[in-house]
């Protein structure tokens, strides 16, 4: 299994399990936020229309973002999988998702949903020490979530499994593994 949705509250560990797996299956690691990072960086259309909304502080509105990631997904070196890390994060754009895989003949294999108590997060949120990582800052990201991209469960019934992400990267990483194995 190569074509994986990487699911779970924000501090949960995807990025940490995401870039981990990329390396073990040898596909690329998808991340919304660096595909943000690389567009704006090379200055692609695509990179100075995000930069429009971002320096407005607004969101970048899900067009774009799923734009990017259709232009992402074509690449060559994604036929032979990818971890989406960070995307999808609403209903709307789980269904753009479904018409990029579909233009390229392509399904994801599994979601995997990162499970673990809310405490732990703020826990680990908070350890990073990050300006931008007040409690009520991180509860507010916590319901966002809550609204936003939980619905996504049950868009990906049949895809989703579950892993235990309470304990060392190590432990969460070979949890990941044995799930993509079977
Ligand atoms: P996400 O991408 O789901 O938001 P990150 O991978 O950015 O989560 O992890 C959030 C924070 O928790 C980071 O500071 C990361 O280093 C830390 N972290 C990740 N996995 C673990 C773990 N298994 N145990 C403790 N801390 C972790």
């Amino acid at each position: 299994m190569t074509r994986v949705i990487m699911f779970g509250l924000p501090g949960a560990g995807k990025g940490t399990q995401s870039a981990l797996l990329a390396k073990s299956l040898d596909v690329p690691h998808v991340s919304t936020g660096d595909l943000f990072r690389a567009n704006i960086g090379e200055s692609t259309p695509l990179g100075q229309e995000a930069k429009k909304y971002l320096d407005a502080g607004q969101l970048v509105p899900s067009s774009v973002t799923n734009a990017m990631v259709k232009d992402r997904l074509s690449q060559p070196d994604a036929r032979k999988g990818y971890i989406l890390d960070g995307y999808p994060r609403t209903v709307d754009q789980a269904e753009a998702l479904s018409d990029i895989l579909a233009e390229l003949g392509e399904k994801i294999d599994v979601v995997l949903s990162f499970v673990l108590p809310e405490e732990v997060v703020v826990e680990r949120m908070l350890a990073r020490g990050r300006a931008d990582d007040t409690e009520e800052i991180i509860k507010g990201r916590l319901q966002i979530h809550k609204n936003e991209t939980e619905p996504l469960l049950d868009f990906y019934r049949d895809l989703v499994v579950s892993i235990d992400a309470v304990g060392s990267v190590e432990e969460v990483q070979e949890r990941a593994l044995a799930a993509l194995d079977k």
